[in-house]
């Protein structure tokens, strides 16, 4: 049942003095114990993700003794990033997470090794990343990165500890397991792109990925030990408001063009391709919308041009930071443009231009042709021309 250390397993490996007083508590439990201490101490876990997931992925397998973990992430601390990746302090803001998170997790445990790849997860490096590496635990917020990470695992037979978080909501299982189904068992096509909004668009509670990444740490201990049942074929659903947890069963889907006995996929592919994104983010539809910079709009209002506000964000949003705007939210809209004068030039905003572009291609087909997007929202509003208004 347990996963094969098999590089190191050839050699002698003891435990000092120090690391016996370290993990003593382990060690007085008979379920781990010197020998489990020991396959502890043999293991590498490669972690894909050092965000909130991964905080307590890596603070726990370090401080568990796992004897090498790498860690991929090609990110740099933000602070909005601090409300729930406790690995990071303030003053982390712009380092690499790799990197800040290599020193954070060496302080807590200098006797393991920790290797920091900075570096985005790519169909070209997966493979070679991965290869020196037992046990693969996805930490990722994206599509294109989970399909990657599975498909790679079960080219290579190695199990995938997965976790995603929204919201209030988290999931939790081990693909990739032999005989175990995959990710693709369970969603042989990824959502339409932009259906499902990332945790930047939906926000997700700061404490969520703290439970389930803690969960996918359990998970890599136990494979690592052999020891109890593992999450294979079991789908761990956790509803934080409910404080419920849910299990669905998970089989292997004997179609499954990656693990069936027929696969069709048998190298990786383009995966930003395959999820229907194109670059980082599936760019906001600007054709035929015309748009207005801050710096335009802050002139045209400095010398008193008669211009209608629309704020189509939500009233939570509002009270974060507002342009005085009148606010009508996106979704309120159809049932209220009797609301609006379509002989008044209109200024219609969001947060980043993607809600306030849908808004504009809304009511040009309701007839109204006075309108400017406000390009960046009022994100580029504060870059641009109000540092103080707050960014979210
Ligand atoms: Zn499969």
């Amino acid at each position: 049942m347990a996963i094969q250390t098999d590089t190191l397993s050839k050699q002698e490996v003891t435990l000092s003095k120090d690391e016996i007083a370290r993990y003593s508590r382990h060690l007085i439990m008979p379920e781990v114990g010197m020998d489990g201490q020991l396959k502890l101490k043999k293991a590498k876990v490669l972690m894909i993700g050092t965000g909130g997931l991964g905080a307590p992925l890596g603070l726990y397998l370090a401080a568990a003794g796992v004897g090498r973990l790498g860690l991929v992430d090609f990110d740099v601390v933000d602070n909005s990033n601090l409300q729930r990746q406790v690995t990071f302090t303030t003053a982390d803001v712009g380092k690499p997470k790799s990197e800040a998170t290599r020193e954070r997790l060496h302080g807590l445990n200098p006797m393991i090794d920790i290797e920091a790849f900075e570096t985005r997860l790519t169909s070209e490096n997966a493979l070679d990343l991965f290869r020196d590496f037992d046990i693969i635990v996805d930490g990722t917020d994206n599509f294109p990165t989970r399909y990657l990470v599975n498909d790679a695992c079960v080219l290579l037979g190695k199990p995938n500890v997965y976790g995603s978080i929204f919201r209030f909501e988290g999931q939790a299982t081990v693909f990739g397991y032999p005989g175990g189904p995959c990710y693709r068992c369970l969603y042989p096509e990824p959502p339409p792109p932009g259906l499902v909004p990332s945790c930047a668009e939906g926000g997700v509670l700061g404490v969520l990925p703290g439970i389930v990444g803690s969960i996918q740490a359990m998970e890599t201990i136990k494979l690592i030990l052999g020891s109890g049942d593992p999450l294979v074929g079991r789908l761990l659903l956790f509803d934080a408001l409910a404080m419920r947890f849910r299990e669905l069963k998970l089989h292997k889907n004997p179609a499954c063009p990656i693990c069936g006995p027929n696969r069709t996929i048998t190298k990786l592919i383009d995966y930003e391709e395959f999820c229907g994104i194109r670059g980082e983010e599936a760019p906001a539809v600007t054709n035929g919308i015309p748009e207005i910079t801050p710096t335009e709009l802050k002139t045209r209002l400095d010398r008193g041009d008669d211009l209608f506000i629309l704020d189509v964000r939500e009233p939570h949003e509002y009270q974060i930071c507002h342009l005085n705007g009148k606010l009508i939210p996106l979704g309120e809209l159809p049932r209220r443009v009797s609301e609006l004068d379509s002989s008044k030039e209109m200024v219609v905003h969001c947060r980043s231009g993607k809600r306030s572009a849908d808004a504009i291609q809304f009511l040009q087909k309701a007839g109204f042709k006075k309108l400017w997007n406000l390009k960046g929202g009022t994100l580029a509003w504060s870059d641009q021309v109000d540092p103080s208004m707050p960014k979210y």
